[in-house]
């Protein structure tokens, strides 16, 4: 399917039926998979062979999915996983263990953000949060001699940064360690961080790759660039025997093209088991085959949206990418520029209070914790997931008291911008 353009790739790629087999991708609803003789199933425990035996590991409908992304992106190995939150782990988790350090962008989503802050560092790996316009010495400074990864989002959730892909590559390379960005917002509809530097690519699939609030789900991709043997001493899991697999070397085994996807299957699934269920997959490969289409429309939604905003008295700021005065509007014309997702952010003159009221105006955006969504929906965080924090409080974790986050859905555009007027008309 690589011959082809994205768009032809989001339809059908991953999948090719032979002649009689089903068009549309059949669920493999099966925890497990039959074999005439221990031996032929030993063999794929020793990771001897491929094929499946326990869905724990391995689905044929994932594996199906997951190779649809995997083209997308441009990768050379891609798997599935139950959630984004997983794939954030799981992509540290493959290279760092206890003792082990990473430098993250600041602007990350606020789930990622606690999982590393928090939970990995429990686990005994330590973070460094740099802005994501620090300049490369200052990167550079970030750096200890135990740094196994670097980590960014395209688009940031919801601070609607504009990740410098090349130049956080560039830096990550410079001291022997891979660039994992996290493509939810951007999609590789609208950026494929590979082709500027990136070594592995996360996906929340919960958001634009499902797309219609159906499925919640994640997605590793491997662009097979890194070299991970040039590095033995920083990378041993993979350029050492494993001896949970009868002492496989993943680099050597499996190339570079397939170590890094193999042995977080082989392992973390394994042991950890954030799987995806063959329905969910089945769903998200629905809002695939349209998510070039979709993507097109979030984003003329969300720039009509954010042109309005901007030029309405009642509105004290909007942050876009797509705005020409936006701080990293010469950033998403290098990165995105066809679009770059739905979602904004805005204040409303009369803080807290009037955000509150404003949203409670909207007709057609809910207030839900979503984003990415056929629907359009909107959240305050000053009144709901931020609540308990004071105006002071919020400032200092970066979100305004009167701040709105808006994903613009798929409806009419004219119709998104009436219900916007009408609501701060009644302001
Ligand atoms: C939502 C989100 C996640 C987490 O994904 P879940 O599917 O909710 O676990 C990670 N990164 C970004 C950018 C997100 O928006």
């Amino acid at each position: 399917m690589s011959q082809f353009s994205k768009d032809t790739i989001c339809v059908q790629g991953g999948y090719t039926p032979g002649n009689g087999e089903p068009r549309q991708i059949p669920i493999v609803q099966s925890t497990t998979f039959k074999y005439a003789t221990g031996d032929a199933m030993g063999a794929l425990f020793d990771l001897k062979a491929s094929g499946y035996f326990y869905s724990r590991l391995q689905n044929p409908t994932c594996d199906t999915v997951a190779k649809k992304i995997c083209e997308l992106e441009g990768g050379t190995a891609a798997m599935l996983t139950s959630s984004g939150q997983a794939a954030s782990f799981y992509s540290i988790f493959n290279i760092a263990s206890c003792g082990d350090h990473i430098v993250s962008s600041a602007t990350i989503y606020g789930g990622t953000f606690n999982l590393f802050a928090v939970t990995m560092k429990r686990m005994g790996i330590e973070f460094t949060f740099v802005s994501p316009d620090a300049t490369e010495e200052e990167l550079n400074a970030a750096f200890r001699p135990n740094t196994k990864a670097v980590f960014g989002e395209t688009i940031a959730n919801p601070a609607l940064t504009v990740l410098d892909i090349e130049k956080f590559a560039r830096v990550a390379h410079a001291h022997g360690v891979p660039l994992i960005v996290d493509n939810t917002f951007a999609t590789p509809v609208n950026c494929r961080p590979f082709e500027w530097g990136a070594d592995i690519v996360t996906h929340s699939t919960t958001k634009y790759m499902d797309g219609h609030g159906a499925a919640v789900g994640g997605c590793i991709v491997d662009s097979g660039k890194f070299n991970w043997l040039a590095y033995p001493d920083k990378f041993p899991g993979l350029c050492t025997p494993d001896e949970s697999y009868h002492g496989v070397t993943y680099a050597k085994d499996f190339g570079l093209e397939g170590a890094f996807i193999t042995k977080a299957t082989a392992q973390l699934m394994r042991d950890f088991g954030s799987v995806q269920s063959p329905q969910s997959a089945f769903l998200l490969n629905m809002g695939l085959e349209s998510l070039h289409v979709r993507m097109a429309r979030h984003c003329a939604n969300a720039q009509a949206v954010a042109e309005f905003l901007q030029g309405h008295e009642k509105i004290s700021w909007v942050v876009y990418p797509g705005l020409k005065n936006d701080k990293n509007h010469e950033l998403a014309q290098k990165y995105l520029p066809n679009g770059s997702c739905g979602v904004i952010s805005f204040g409303v003159k009369g803080g807290r209070e009037a955000a509150g009221r404003l949203m409670e105006g909207l007709k057609i955006a809910a207030i839900e914790t979503h984003v990415a969504d056929a629907r359009s929906c909107c959240l305050h965080p000053a009144s709901t997931t931020h609540r308990q924090m004071s105006d002071e409080e919020l400032l200092a974790a970066g979100v305004s008291a009167d701040l709105i986050r808006l994903s613009c859905g798929l409806e009419g555009t004219n119709d998104l911008i009436a219900d916007l007027a009408q609501a701060l008309e009644n302001l």
